[in-house]
Formats: structure tokens, sequence, C-alpha cells
């Protein structure tokens, strides 16, 4: 069976808002057999495959993108209340300058969205120890390049930071610094209303499509066949299936890891400290421990914590991707010597969310170098969403074989068991 999407069934558009069951039955029931060709595939729509679909869209392709069951699927990585926007990378100035780039952009698609998904409420990096302490080192050498590129990073010192934030616990925190130009964004809703503008741009969303397995001429990708029956033809097969993507294209395992991570989302008893500007965005000696979080959630009045550590490797589909009673004990244990006022609060939900992990922690986007017309979108490692405003130019930039010097950091390689995670702020144990 091959479906076709609700725009291109070319009805008007009182019918599509309004007659839900009227569309059912077209889809379930709409047999074509000489479905055509498109320009690009793109195989995932995380916040990789919804921003490439974009920009190939508005070069002027036939552009179609498929994920399984509804977009935002609720096991993507893309898919939650928030994540973290900010710059500070430690000594690593190439992220810096992609995420300031892409913070400027987030302020223009607040206005394209109509509505703020990305909220600027500023960073503050606590940390236990002296910022002059090696153990510091991250927050040191990111405090310093934001100096050295012209921004304002507040330094931080003793009680400032609990009296500034006042959910903090007074004496253990006692140096770091606050970034205003940082933020979260609404991550979830981000890769909804992207959908809708790619589809208003002409972009064929196919929900309910999962692929298995390409389609190919001897070297040639010709497109995918999906578990529910359909195949998709185009000139160019764009795989951006996020945690999937090294069993989808398995010659990418050796370089790649898939990590679970423990995500809660606490109810306040005491909203008002949590409430920004009581709290900002925070990370909570993060280096060292892993923990960072937002402020209370503006609609779902909730509070997401996490830990930006190891995780758990895991299979995207064999493994149960649960919270264990270990992970809840420890994040409690960090609530009572960070938060106290939250310490007994109840946690009304949880995921382990997925991080599709390259052994150097780059993104992975590159064409692939065996197989013609086929690029991969992925390896967000954890830290990608942030910079949602570029990925779609650079995705599309690899698949068009066009010059952007970005792209060497993220090319396909030939990385040894032994390559060590780049990113400053994460914590290997
Ligand atoms: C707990 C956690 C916290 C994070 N926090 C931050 C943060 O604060 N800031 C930040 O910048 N980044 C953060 N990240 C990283 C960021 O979320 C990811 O880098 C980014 O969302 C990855 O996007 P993606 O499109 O590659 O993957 P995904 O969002 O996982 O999207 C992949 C899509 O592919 C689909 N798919 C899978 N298999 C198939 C298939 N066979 N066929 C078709 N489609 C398929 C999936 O359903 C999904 O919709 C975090 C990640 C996690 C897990």
């Amino acid at each position: 069976m091959i479906l076709i999407p609700v725009q291109a069934l070319n009805l008007p558009l009182f019918l599509i808002k309004n007659s839900g069951s009227i569309i059912d039955y077209f889809l379930s029931n709409i047999h074509i057999c000489n479905m055509k060709k498109f320009d690009f595939l793109i195989v995932g729509a995380g916040i990789f495959g919804i921003t490439t679909a974009i920009e190939l869209r508005k070069r002027d392709y036939e552009v179609c993108i498929i994920n399984p069951d509804k977009i935002p699927h609720p096991l993507a990585a893309s898919t939650d209340i928030n994540k973290i926007v900010r710059m500070e990378y430690g000594s690593d100035l190439f992220y810096l300058e992609m995420a300031n780039e892409c913070i400027d952009i987030w302020h223009n698609w607040n206005k394209l969205f109509g509505e703020t998904l990305y909220h600027e409420v500023g960073f503050m990096l606590a940390c236990r120890a002296s910022m002059e302490s090696e153990k510091q080192n991250f927050e040191k050498v990111s405090y310093n390049h934001l100096i050295s590129k012209g921004h304002q990073p507040e330094r931080m010192q003793g009680e400032t930071i609990s009296t500034r934030f006042p959910a903090f616990k007074k004496g253990v925190y006692i140096d770091g610094f606050y970034h205003k130009k940082a933020g979260y964004a609404e991550s979830g809703r981000v890769v909804e209303k992207l959908t809708e503008y790619g589809r208003q741009l002409g972009v064929s969303v196919f929900e309910g499509q999962t692929a298995i397995e390409l389609v190919r001429s001897n070297n040639q990708v010709l497109g995918i066949k999906t578990k529910e029956g359909a195949e998709f033809k185009a000139g160019h097969t764009i795989i951006c299936a996020g945690a999937y993507t090294p069993y989808l294209i398995p010659e990418l395992q050796p370089f790649m890891n898939v990590t679970g991570h423990a995500v809660f989302h606490v109810k306040p008893s005491r909203p008002e400290l949590f409430s920004y500007p009581n709290l900002s965005v925070f990370s909570a000696d993060t280096s060292n421990t892993g923990w960072y979080g937002f402020p209370m959630h503006p609609h779902e009045k909730v509070i997401k914590i996490a830990n930006h550590g190891v995780g758990l490797k895991l299979h995207p589909e064999k493994d149960e991707r649960v919270v264990t009673q270990k992970d809840v004990e420890s994040f409690r244990h960090f609530l009572e010597n960070t938060f106290p006022s939250l310490a007994n609060d109840p946690i009304v939900y949880t995921r382990r969310c997925l991080y599709c992990d390259t052994l150097d922690g780059d993104f992975w986007i590159d064409q692939h170098p065996n197989l013609s017309g086929l690029t991969i979108g992925a390896g967000g490692s954890g830290h990608g969403f942030k910079m949602a405003p570029v990925l779609g130019s650079l995705i599309a930039n690899a698949a068009e074989n066009i010059e952007d010097p970005r792209l060497n950091r993220f090319r396909w390689r030939a990385l040894s068991p032994d390559t060590i995670l780049r990113e400053e702020v994460r914590f290997m144990e």
C-alpha cells in the first residue's frame, strides 16, 4: 500500500480542518500505483529531519519526509517540553560561534511561529568549587571565551547565587556565572510548528511510515521500503532517524553509541521559587555531576531536570527505556543538596531519552562514502537541538555537495574505539 499526504489530496482547507474521519477514510483507502519520485526523501522527522526538509523545499525541490506514528514522535529525542539553548562550550569556539548564530535565529523563529517557543531566560552555570580550581575548567574557560567574544557573562560568587536564585541551597554553589544570552526552546512544540510550516511550504509529510530497508540498485540508493508496506522513491535519500540511524545504516555502528538518559519532571510545591526570573536555566556543576535543568515551564507548570552524563548503552527497540529506582534515588539526593524545597515534591513524569552519540560527540552530517544518493544527518550526541536553526542548511549542503567549511567537523570519519568524547560539559565518570 502506498499513502499520499493530506495536502496532496487537493482537498479544500475547510474539509482538511473539519473532517478528520473523511481524511482518515481517504488515507486508509487510497492506493496509488505510480507513486511520484521525490527529489529528496527525508527519513525521520525529529529536529535534524524536519529542518532539512524545510531547507530543501525552500531550495525548490520536491521533498517528502516520513516518520513512524505521529510527529512529533513521543519517543524522539527532540520531543520534550524543553531543551537548553546555550553557547557555553568550554574551549570549543566552533560550537560557541555556531550556537551564538543560532540564538539570533531562534528570536526570528519566535516571530515566524507567532508564539514564543524560544525563551531567553539566561543560563546560570553554578559551581561547587572556585572557578579558579581545576575542577571548574569547563566554566572558567567558557566564561573567558564569552568575554573574549564580546559577551557579558555575570560572575556570581559566594552568596550571590542563592540570593539571586533563592531555590539554590545556601553555601553549596559558591562560584559561577550567569549569561543572559541563553535559554530554552519548547522542543516538541518547535518540531510540531516546523512540521506545520513545512506542510505550508509544500513538503509532503507522511506519518505512520517506518523505514526498514534501503532500496538500491548496485551502489545507488533509490529510496526506502517501510514496515507498513510502502516504497518511497527519491533522487536522494537522507537518513535523520536519530538513535535508529546506526540500525538503518549498520556501517555506522562502530562510530555511534545509543545511550539512554533519565529525565524527570517535578511539580513544585513552591512554584514561585522555580519560576523565571527567580530561576533561569541552570547547570549544577554539570561537568562534575551531570545535573542541569530549567525554570518552571510556563504552561506545563513542572520543572524538568536531567543528567548530561554517560547514560546507559541500549538498543532503541529491544531494550526497555525505563528510569530505575537507582536513578530516582540519585535524583532525590541531588535535589536535597541543591534544591531542598523540591526534594520531596512529586515526580510527575520520567523518561529515558536516547542520545545518538558519536564517539567524539560531533554531529555526523555527510554523504555516504560508498553509496550514492544517500546522506546521513544524525549524531546529535545530546547537544544538537539548540543548533536547529543551522542544521537544515548544513544537512542540505552536505546532500547537495555545496561547499560549507562547517561541515568539515561533521564528515564521515573513521573513529577508533578509544576516541574521546569532546564536549567538555558532559560528565563522563
Ligand atoms: C534527555 C535529553 C536531553 C537533551 N537535552 C538537550 C538540550 O538541553 N539542548 C540541546 O541542544 N540538545 C539536547 N539534547 C539533544 C537533542 O535532543 C538531540 O540532539 C536532537 O533532538 C536529535 O534530533 P534528531 O532529529 O537527530 O533525532 P530525534 O529527535 O530522535 O528524531 C529522529 C526521528 O526519526 C524517527 N525515526 C526513527 N526510526 C525511523 C525509521 N525507521 N523510519 C522513519 N523515521 C524514523 C523517529 O521517530 C524520530 O521522530 C537532549 C537529548 C536528550 C535525549
